[in-house]
């Protein structure tokens, strides 16, 4: 081993690279774990300094099959490709990577830069070629290896669970006994719990119910760990919507087992790795079904009534999301929006006559059982169009400084090109007058002298002229650039956009496009007084705002009658009358919220919705006037001077209305008065006879 070992090997660093597939094996091979590190001590033996051996750890618990998610893996090629490495240390030279194409990179890569590999067996040269070969050969043998134990594992996996005997994580309610069959949880409380479920959604048919009367009636519900420190235990939480359906759903309740419900399915994302995906098959492709494995919560039927009806449920459901085409260009902020009261997102629901008038809404809280009320509930519309006009306020000083700055910058340049000109122009000019001076002060008679400096006269005019032909051609090349106008322009862009966005060929879509492009999120609180959305915008840019948008108030709440209304009939009633209550209304104008005027019906209606008394109401055993003189046989001027004279208890009512209460002993006393009194009677007899009573 210490002769492929070169020094300029030790000069380099040498990389252990520590690899389990799992954090079971993790945890629980521990022994291998502690080899792996030891592998520090060998790499110090074989001579390199303790500062240049880096243990790559980070990758622990990753699986080997893919090397996207291992980003040790992906910084060992890294370096051992720069040729900074030396030697790369490992448990077995295989397990450096379980993928054949990983793991032949890495060699070529290795022998390439003549970097060592060195496992618990030997050292290897890759770019020695037995070296190569055996390393080759592990890779292979490692690979079918693998393939082996999982046909193995596989083959004996199936097997057991044909027989029923395979063993899973059981859900709550069920435990395995000692022999390791799967039998009812002894604890009494978590079997009845598990029923309750059951009888709850047979009696209720939706699972949302289930999760809503358990948080409604503060049950909890169990979960038993399993695996870890808590292995085995009870642990006791909110009963949320998906743990129902995960219940509901389990056939294992039913007594039946079965393997296979899910299957797990390699997919290729488009960056090229590969991500396994858990599939649910439908309950015909389930592999292994067992009836009457164990002891059950339901039966089979019931098992298959439930599944039918949450199909049902879900069907329902889609039905009201999904919104219809002539729901579309609504809720604009679909997807932005997030619940202040749960951190989730917003969804859209569709209420109102046809169910076209969408509301944002979070029943997060609620369908998880924690709360009894949503978490918010808001028309689409204001708070739609207040982001809309935020946008367009936005966008347009943005637009119009970009390009403002794009036409100055332009303008800058144009002009720096106009100096350019001038100064060659009058460099040109200086030039031709300079020629024609020297021209001119010549002696005519050295005719040599003479011609050769007109001809140079000529030439720097013609260059002049030629100069001054370009720039006129750029001038009138600029004037087709003309800034001003194309300012204008994009000012009338800048105009058109809010026109844009109003536009009826834009479609939904793209305005929200549009908004996503340019809103990261919004955290939506509501405030009941006054009735208002507080919502927290997040720009894409990172910049945050805040903003408050009026709602409208519930149309239950918008035809209701004002307190201080309330208050002015709680008053009146106590000497008024419901009609003249209503002539009272009349005569201030006062209307009802809705523009009408008060009618007896509205007073009516308003002291029976918000309990106040009426003032002419007869309480029970009470009678009239007319009343009572009837039941004695006498004339109402006797009743009336009872009362005069406190001989009856009554109470004065409306209009100088009497209520008159008659105990029984009251009653007897009277009657005994009536029949002895000779008044009484001779007045009686004039009243019948005459039907006229004078007052006594
Ligand atoms: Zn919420």
């Amino acid at each position: 081993m210490q002769n492929k070992i070169q020094s300029h090997h030790k000069e380099k660093l040498a990389y252990v690279y520590l690899r389990q597939s799992t954090m079971g094996q993790v945890r629980l091979n521990q022994e291998s774990t502690e080899r792996q590190y030891a592998l520090k001590n060998k790499a110090e033996s074989l001579g390199w300094q303790l500062h240049q051996i880096k243990t790559l750890d980070n990758d622990l618990g990753l699986s080997g099959a893919q090397s996207s998610n291992r980003e040790d893996f992906k910084s060992l090629v890294a370096d051992v490709s720069m040729g900074k490495v030396g030697a790369v240390l490992a448990l077995e030279a295989s397990r450096l990577s379980r993928s054949c194409t990983d793991w032949h990179r890495l060699l070529e890569i290795c022998a390439l830069t003549n970097t060592l590999i060195i496992d618990e067996d030997g050292c290897y040269n890759p770019s020695d070629f037995n070296d190569q070969l055996l390393l080759g050969l592990k890779g292979t043998m490692s690979q079918a290896e693998l393939h082996f134990i999982r046909a193995r594992l596989l083959g004996g996996k199936i097997n057991k669970a044909k027989k029923g005997q395979l063993r899973f994580p059981l859900p709550v309610g069920y435990c395995y006994d000692s022999e390791g069959s799967a039998v009812l949880d002894s604890d009494e409380q978590v079997r009845d719990v598990i029923a309750l479920v059951f009888k709850i959604f047979n009696d209720q048919g939706s699972a949302y119910a289930v999760s809503h009367y358990f948080g409604k009636n503060n049950i909890l519900f169990p979960k038993r760990a399993y695996g870890g420190v808590w292995k085995g235990k009870l642990m006791w939480g909110k009963l949320t919507l998906s743990r129902v359906l995960g219940v509901l759903k389990n056939p294992s309740y039913a007594g039946v087992y079965v393997y296979g419900r899910y299957r797990h399915e390699k997919t290729i994302s488009p960056d090229g790795t590969i991500k396994a995906k858990m599939i649910k098959l439908t309950q015909d492709n389930w592999q292994i079904t067992i009836q009457d494995h164990h002891d059950q919560y339901i039966t089979w039927d019931d098992y298959l009534d439930n599944q039918k009806r949450l199909e049902k449920n879900q069907t329902n459901g889609i039905e009201t999301l999904l919104p219809g085409p002539a729901r579309e260009g609504l809720a604009l902020l679909h997807g932005l929006l997030i619940c202040s009261y749960c951190g989730h997102k917003i969804t859209v629901r569709y209420q109102g006559h046809g169910g076209i008038a969408p509301y944002y809404q979070c029943s997060w809280r609620r369908k998880e059982g924690s709360g009894t009320k949503d978490c918010l509930t808001m028309r689409c519309e204001p708070v739609d169009h207040a982001i809309a006009e935020r946008v367009l306020s936005v966008i347009e000083p943005q637009q119009i400084q970009i390009a403002v700055r794009a036409l100055e910058e332009l303008e800058n340049r144009q002009q720096g090109v106009s100096k350019q000109w001038q100064l060659k122009l009058q460099r040109a000019q200086y030039e031709s007058d300079l020629a024609q001076r020297r021209y001119e002060e010549v002696d005519p008679s050295n005719r040599l002298v003479a011609a050769t400096l007109e001809k140079r006269w000529n030439d720097s005019l013609a260059d002049l002229d030629t100069l001054q032909q370009q720039y006129n051609e750029q001038v009138n090349n600029n004037k087709v650039y003309n800034i001003s106008s194309k300012k204008e322009e994009l000012l009338k862009l800048t105009k058109d956009f809010p026109k844009l966005w109003h536009s009826q060929s834009t479609s939904s879509k793209d305005r929200k496009r549009i908004l996503r492009l340019l809103i990261k999120d919004i955290t939506v609180k509501i405030s009941d007084i006054p009735k208002q959305a507080i919502l927290y915008l997040r720009w894409q840019g990172g910049a945050t705002e805040e903003m408050s948008v009026a709602l409208p108030p519930k149309s239950s709440d918008k035809w209701r009658c004002s307190p201080d209304i309330i208050e002015q009939i709680q008053t009146l009633a106590k000497s008024m009358t419901d009609q003249e209550i209503v002539e009272l209304f009349a005569s201030k104008a006062l209307k009802t919220n809705k523009g009408n005027p008060y009618t007896l019906y509205s007073i009516k209606w308003i002291r029976f919705k918000y309990n106040i008394p009426s003032y002419n109401l007869r309480k029970p055993g009470e009678y009239s006037i007319n009343e009572v003189a009837h039941k004695f046989d006498v004339s109402h001027h006797v009743v009336r001077y009872w009362i005069e004279k406190g001989i009856i208890d009554a109470r004065k009512a409306h209009n100088n209305r009497f209520w008159i209460f008659l105990s029984p002993e009251k009653e007897y006393e009277l009657r005994e008065k009536v029949n002895s009194s000779t008044k009484i009677g001779l007045a009686r007899a004039k009243y019948l006879s005459t039907n006229e009573g004078g007052a006594l």
